[in-house]
């Protein structure tokens, strides 16, 4: 069923505990935890607890997640204090993108310089 955990997925498995992550902040239906290899001093993923492979399905089948997710990642910029400086939310949609992981993530990214546009 659409949003159902997927068996083979890495960030459904984060969200079933079944694989450690640094938690930075949960909500009924978001989880916020640190990359793995982070890219800036803040780089938080914030995932929704539902899955669906990117952002823009995401949005099209909950917009109230979608909702909940942008306002976690602006949660997480300010738990960070790098809401003062700038800090960006990244959706990579496709690999030909850089998307590695097919479940829905938000990439916060903040206390360093951020170049625009991106690479
Ligand atoms: P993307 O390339 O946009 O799909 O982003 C996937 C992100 O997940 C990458 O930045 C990885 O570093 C990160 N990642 C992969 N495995 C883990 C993990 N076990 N815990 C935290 N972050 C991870
Ligand atoms: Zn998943």
């Amino acid at each position: 069923m659409a949003g159902e955990p997927q068996a083979d997925c890495l960030f459904c498995k984060i969200i079933a505990k079944e694989i450690p992550a640094t938690v930075v902040r949960e909500t009924e239906t978001t989880l916020a935890f640190r990359d793995i290899n982070p890219q800036a001093p803040t780089h938080v993923l914030v995932i929704p607890k539902v899955h669906y492979a990117d952002a823009a399905t995401l949005a099209a089948a909950d917009p109230q997640i979608t909702a909940d997710l942008l306002r976690e990642a602006g949660e997480v910029a300010a738990g960070d204090e790098v809401d003062g400086t700038g800090y960006r939310i990244v959706f990579n949609t496709g690999s030909g993108a850089g998307q590695t992981v097919f479940h829905a993530h938000a990439h916060v990214l903040g206390g360093r310089g951020l170049n625009w546009p991106p690479g």
